[in-house]
């Protein structure tokens, strides 16, 4: 199956805008194919960016039966555009459509697809300092039917927008609440898949932390309320003594994070001890307040890497390396996004370009 590509006029078209934050301003085409159970994926094409007309009894709107993911199209110095391991978020787009009972895309579409958008919106990637485009792809189910079963009838699409840099003014920590009362995701569900049920579940517990000061939530397992999962929307690290790095093992309510996986790989490379482990919340406490935990930090596409200065669980507050970012986290950050825009070698073969 081949892609159509039905642009804009180049009259017609528009730039990237100075300003652009995150999340809020879109590049000017998008790709959108559909699905119909008997007959397949079809329709695969490139237009100009717009909205969705959708019957109101489709399925996504009622049941939630949705999948997204994000990556992200770094500017190089020489001009061109890299791609960080786009493959495997397209695996895991897959992954999440299989445990979401929605149909796959083929993995070479999807990539064709996420570079000819790129190429067609190439002056949409940023080359500011630290910024970058961001790319969302997402699957809705569309078909009308209000009955609970998986639906017949799926848009798959992909969206692009500028994202400026994460950290502005500074490489400064963030203070996280461990949630005491809510939970993420438990074994068993679909905390693995990118789904939004997910997020919709956690807004509640952000927006109360918020309230009283905090920047991210810590999400323990469900079932005993005591293994630490992931901070936020990204997974998360301990470094011990400075050489040491350890992580949650992936538990089936852990989102197998790419940035994580790289970190894995990268993490001894770089001369670092890396482990994956069931983390006892009371025993990293501990390891905090005797000095033996030396960093923490939260890892994913939008951050890359967001140093922790502070945990508070059950009112009490346990401040890690006074509050400051350490010389790990910004070592890896500094390694991992040095990958990503193409300023040190790519011995892992994790970029392509565009
Ligand atoms: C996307 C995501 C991550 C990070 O994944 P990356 O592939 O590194 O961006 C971690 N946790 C959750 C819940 C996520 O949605």
């Amino acid at each position: 199956m081949s892609i159509s590509i039905k642009p804009l006029a180049e009259n017609k078209r528009s730039s990237c805008p100075e300003e652009f934050g995150f999340g809020s301003v879109f590049s000017d085409h998008m790709f959108t194919q559909s699905y119909e159970a008997g007959r397949g994926w079809f329709d695969a094409e490139i237009t100009p960016y717009h909205t969705f007309e959708i019957d109101p009894s489709a399925a996504v709107l009622h049941y939630g039966q949705e999948i997204f993911e994000g990556l992200k199209a770094y500017r190089k110095p020489d001009g061109k555009i890299n791609l960080f391991r786009p493959e495997e978020n397209i695996k895991r787009f897959n992954r999440s459509a299989h445990r979401m009972v929605m149909p796959e895309v083929d993995e070479a579409l999807h990539l064709e697809a996420m570079k000819s958008l790129i190429s067609i919106d190439q002056n949409w990637v940023p080359d500011q300092d630290g910024s970058s485009l961001y790319i969302r792809p997402a699957m809705i189910a569309t078909s009308s039917k209000i009955g609970i079963e998986a639906a017949q009838g799926y848009l798959h699409f992909i969206i692009t927008g500028p994202a400026g840099p994460y950290f502005q003014g500074g490489f400064y920590p963030i203070s996280v609440y461990i949630a005491d009362k809510y939970r993420r995701a438990v074994v068993g569900g679909v905390g693995e898949a990118k789904t939004g049920g997910n997020y919709a579940a956690s807004l509640y517990a952000s927006e109360e932390v918020a309230k009283i000061g905090y920047t991210q939530v810590l999400w323990l397992d469900a079932i005993e309320g005591r293994y630490v999962e992931e901070v936020g929307a990204m997974n998360i690290c301990f470094v011990y003594e400075g050489r040491r790095i350890v992580t949650p093992a992936l538990s089936g309510s852990i989102l197998p994070g790419i940035t994580r996986d790289s970190i894995l790989t990268l993490a001894p490379y770089l001369g670092y001890e890396m482990t994956e482990e069931l983390l006892d919340v009371h025993q990293i406490l501990a390891d905090i307040e005797s000095g033996k935990i030396t960093e923490v930090f939260g890892c994913g596409t939008a951050a890359v890497i967001s140093p922790v200065g502070m945990l508070c669980y059950k009112g009490k507050e346990y401040f890690i390396n006074d509050n400051q970012s350490g010389p790990v986290s910004k070592h890896l950050y500094d390694q991992l996004t040095g990958l990503q825009y193409g300023t040190i070698e790519d011995k892992f073969v994790w970029t392509q370009e565009i």
